[in-house]
């Protein structure tokens, strides 16, 4: 992978000791294009913000998105990722590097009450733990929450497709209450196919299961189940692990992410014509893959649907009132 560090801050020590610098990876023989590079930089925005789910009809909850970076590490990017859509329009994936002021900005936010989430999510512009070999954070972001957060109900929520390499600084770490591990799992061949950059599906189940081992809090996410593959195995593997929260999604695209898709996997989907909403496959099809999630995962845990309508969660008997879903405090 290449990594490009933005010239005019390249002073800057985000570098660690002992993992590729700039100038080797940059030297890479490389087949990715260059939107997969690594651009390391100052973020000038806010790192904080609430973010409101949409579309507006989906039960999803609100909350704030802890923007680290714009993109994400594994290569290649997974067939279906929305954020091939959402940053069509970057040279490569930003990573911001300016942790100090990335820190203060999490502190000032755990000092506030009356929130209306009290989940910082790291997870939803970026897999939370792809760029820590090329700039490390979550160890910072560990002690964060368990210095300022201890006793209040702000949690940070990470969200990642890696396995036991990405988790190892978790893993070297003691727990910390305040902080949700979240895997996102898929059918084995269905991830070797579409999700080939991320970890596989064992190595994820893995690091899972020695994180929880651990004592970290850990949630699930099947997602997104894609048709023609089977979902038996590893709705049972999720089962076995005994996550606090498992969430269950199906294939879904806004409209514009045909255009960077170059696989027939959205091809199943119903288009709609609103903009705003996603496409998806027919109602039935996915109460069935719900349904037969719901049915393995028995009263495990607290079960949700990410992204869907309200009517598809009464259908398959889920309980909206209890805020089961993985994005939720
Ligand atoms: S791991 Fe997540 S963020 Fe990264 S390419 Fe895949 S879906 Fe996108």
């Amino acid at each position: 992978m290449k990594v490009r560090k933005c010239l005019k801050h390249s002073s800057e020590p985000n570098v660690p000791n002992g993992s590729p610098n700039s100038c080797t990876l940059r030297q890479q023989k490389s087949k990715q294009t260059d939107r997969h590079r690594i651009v390391l930089r100052p973020r000038s925005s806010k790192f904080v913000e609430i973010f409101r789910t949409t579309p507006i009809n989906t039960v999803c909850p609100n909350f704030y998105v802890l923007s680290h970076a714009n993109g994400c590490g594994f290569v290649p990017h997974c067939t279906y990722c929305y954020l091939k859509s959402s940053f069509w329009h970057l040279n490569g994936q930003h990573v911001f590097n300016n942790r100090d002021k990335m820190l203060k900005e999490i502190r000032g936010w755990i000092r506030l009450d009356d929130l209306e989430s009290y989940v910082l999510n790291a997870g939803n512009l970026s897999d939370s733990l792809s760029f820590e070999i090329y700039r490390p954070l979550i160890a910072d972001l560990v002690e964060v929450f368990r210095q300022e957060a201890k006793g209040r109900p702000h949690t940070l929520l990470l969200v990642t497709k890696g396995g036991l390499k990405e988790a190892r600084v978790l893993l070297r770490l003691k727990p910390c209450d305040n902080i949700a591990v979240s895997f996102s799992v898929n059918n084995p061949v269905a991830a070797a196919t579409h999700e080939a950059g991320a970890a596989t599906v064992e190595d994820r189940l893995e690091a899972a299961r020695r994180l929880k081992k651990k004592g970290w809090r850990i949630r699930m996410r099947i997602d997104p189940i894609i048709l023609g593959f089977d979902y038996g195995w590893i709705t049972r593997q999720v089962k076995a692990l005994k996550p606090e929260r498992v969430t269950l999604g199906t294939l879904r695209a806004e409209h514009n992410l045909g255009r960077f898709v170059k696989t027939p996997i959205l091809r199943a989907l119903e288009k709609c014509s609103d903009l705003k909403s996603l496409a998806r496959y027919p109602l039935k099809t996915r109460l069935k893959m719900y349904r037969d999630g719901i049915r393995i995962l028995g009263t495990t845990c607290p079960v949700g649907l990410c992204e869907e309508t309200y009517d598809v969660w009464h259908n398959v008997g889920l309980d909206i009132e209890s805020n089961p879903c993985n994005c939720g405090g």
